[in-house]
C-alpha cells in the first residue's frame, strides 16, 4: 500500500513538471475542426480547459456562405485602398498554411476610411474558405492587417486557375517545405501589392462583414473585407500550392443574421 502511494506521488510529481515543460499552445487539425472548441490546453499547470472555446460559441464565425447572406449596397462605406509597397519578407511554413511575414519596419497597411492599419502576414488556404452556394474556388488569400489596439481587418482574394501568376511564384519558390521553418534571409524583394486583382487599389471594390479568425482560437472582432475580383494561378501553380498543405480551409459558419455591405 506505502509503495503504491509512493509510485502514486512520484507520478503526480513527474506528470506536474512534465506538463510544466510544454508551453505552447495546443496542437489543432483541420480534420477535426468540428471540435477545436472541445481542445483542452493541459500545458498550464491549472489547466485552462477550453481556450478555443470562441470557435463552438461564437456568433460571428468565419468563412461563411456568401450566397446565404443578405446584401446591401446602400449604404455609404468607407474608402478601402491597399497601400502595400516593397518588403524583404520572411516566408514561412507555418505547419498550416504557407505564410509570408511582413518586415518588423514594413510600413505598407489598408487605409479605411481615415485610418491605415499594418500588414503583418498574408497567408493562403486551398481550397477557397468563403464559399458561393457551397461551392469552393480554388483557393483564397488573407492579407492580415493588425491594429496597435488589437483589431484585425483581414483582405481576402478569391483564386481562380488561369493564367500563371509570377508574384505567387515567387512565394512557392522561397517557403520551405519543412513545417515550422522560415526563410528569413531570401533578400527577395517583395511587394504584396502584386497579389492583388488589377483594379484601382486605391479604391477597391469589396463586400465586408464582421466576422473571426479561420484558425484556433477563432477571435471575433474581425473586420473582413473580400474583394469582388479574382487573382488566377496556374494549374501547376496549384497543384504546388497543394504541395505543402491541402483542404486547409474551414467549413462555412452560421451567419446568425449577419448582413454582407457592399460599395460596389
Ligand atoms: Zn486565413
Amino acid at each position: 500500500m506505502r509503495s503504491k502511494i509512493l509510485s502514486n506521488v512520484s507520478a503526480l510529481f513527474f506528470s506536474f513538471y512534465a506538463i510544466n515543460a510544454v508551453s505552447s499552445p495546443p496542437h489543432w487539425h483541420y480534420d477535426e475542426q468540428s471540435t477545436w472548441w472541445a481542445i483542452e490546453d493541459t500545458s498550464q499547470s491549472i489547466p485552462l480547459l477550453y481556450p478555443y472555446a470562441e470557435c463552438g460559441v461564437g456568433k460571428r464565425q468565419s468563412p461563411v456562405d456568401l450566397a446565404a447572406a443578405k446584401f446591401n449596397n446602400t449604404k455609404p462605406l468607407n474608402q478601402l485602398a491597399a497601400l502595400y509597397d516593397t518588403d524583404t519578407p520572411t516566408f514561412y511554413n507555418n505547419g498550416h498554411s504557407i505564410q509570408v511575414n511582413t518586415s518588423l519596419d514594413y510600413s505598407g497597411g489598408l487605409r479605411i476610411g481615415e485610418e491605415s492599419i499594418p500588414l503583418i502576414q498574408f497567408h493562403l488556404h486551398e481550397p477557397s474558405e468563403h464559399v458561393i452556394n457551397g461551392q469552393h474556388l480554388p483557393a483564397e488569400l488573407h492579407f492580415v492587417h493588425i491594429n496597435e489596439d488589437g483589431r484585425i481587418a483581414v483582405l481576402a482574394v478569391a483564386i481562380e486557375t488561369g493564367n500563371e501568376n509570377p508574384a505567387f511564384q515567387t512565394i512557392l519558390d522561397n517557403t520551405p517545405v519543412q513545417e515550422g521553418e522560415q526563410n528569413a534571409d531570401s533578400g527577395v524583394q517583395f511587394n504584396p501589392a502584386a497579389l492583388l486583382p488589377p483594379q484601382d487599389h486605391d479604391n477597391l471594390e469589396y463586400f465586408t462583414l464582421a466576422g473571426s479568425l479561420t484558425t484556433p482560437p477563432c477571435s471575433e472582432g474581425v473586420q473582413w473585407y473580400l474583394l469582388s475580383e479574382v487573382i488566377t494561378i496556374s494549374t501547376a501553380q496549384l497543384a504546388q500550392l497543394k504541395s505543402f498543405h491541402t483542404n486547409n480551409a474551414r467549413v462555412a459558419q452560421d451567419l446568425n443574421g449577419r448582413a454582407i455591405l457592399s460599395n460596389k
